[in-house]
């Protein structure tokens, strides 16, 4: 609707415009690099368990809007936290990970105990703690968001978010999401690299394109 009304004496309405309209208007601003029309769509996830992190990536995304759990005002007992698969795959790397969470744990609880407050017992909590975190981000953000983190090159848990995060805008919107994705999809690799293209194909199974 924002697009054809850039080519019309009123604004349309959507009831309207039919599907197949929609999708050619769609297409026909993308591939002219008309963006901005896209920011009028937007989209909000609700992200839970998570770790730090990932979210510290996350916001690093600076055209979204984000309310994230307060470690200021939530006491994190029991303490919840990710476990990356290298470490989840050697056992003495496991034992060594759960070790160090237990600690840290036990003395989180100590300093809350003590009186102190969470906004400072917070400081001995790690990268792994879970978070939750709820995250609009318009069409055309998104596609930004895509083409960076379903990329090989971006760290495996806010790929492995972008990925859920794809499938379901396509769920909902395939047109306006067709061919979003890692930069190799849309065009030659920005790394200089192509071996990883068969494990982003691998990634993308199940999406239509
Ligand atoms: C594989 C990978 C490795 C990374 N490694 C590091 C690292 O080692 N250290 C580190 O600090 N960060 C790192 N980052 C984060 C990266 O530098 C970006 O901050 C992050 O990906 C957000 O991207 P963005 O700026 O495109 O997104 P957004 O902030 O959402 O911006 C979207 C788009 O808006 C435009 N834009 C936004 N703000 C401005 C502005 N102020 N001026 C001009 N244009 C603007 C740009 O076109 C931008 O692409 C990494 C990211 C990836 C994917």
């Amino acid at each position: 609707m924002a697009a054809k009304s850039c080519h019309t004496v009123d604004i349309p309405k959507m009831e309207e415009m039919s599907e197949k309209e929609i999708k050619a208007i769609i297409r026909i601003t993308r591939d002219a690099g008309h963006h901005s029309v896209m920011e009028h769509a937007s989209f909000t996830f609700s992200i839970e368990d998570v770790s730090r992190a990932l979210t510290h990536q996350l916001v690093r995304h600076r055209l979204a809007s984000y309310s994230q759990q307060s470690q200021r005002y939530v006491n994190l007992e029991p303490l919840e936290y990710v476990t990356p698969p290298t470490v989840a795959g050697k056992k003495e790397a496991m034992e060594k990970y759960r070790e160090v969470m237990e600690y840290l744990e036990k003395s989180y609880h100590e300093l809350v105990e003590m009186g102190i407050p969470l906004e400072d017992a917070r400081y001995i909590l790690p990268n792994a703690t879970h978070t939750n975190i709820v995250v609009t981000m318009n069409a055309r953000e998104l596609w930004n968001f895509f083409t960076l983190r379903t990329c090989m090159k971006a760290q495996w848990e806010i790929r492995a978010l972008a990925y859920i995060m794809l499938r379901q805008v396509r769920d909902v919107a395939p047109t306006l999401f067709e061919g979003a994705g890692p930069a190799c999809l849309q065009g030659p690799c920005p790394e200089g690299e192509r071996e990883c293209a068969e494990r982003v194909r691998r990634g993308l199974r199940g999406v239509k394109r």
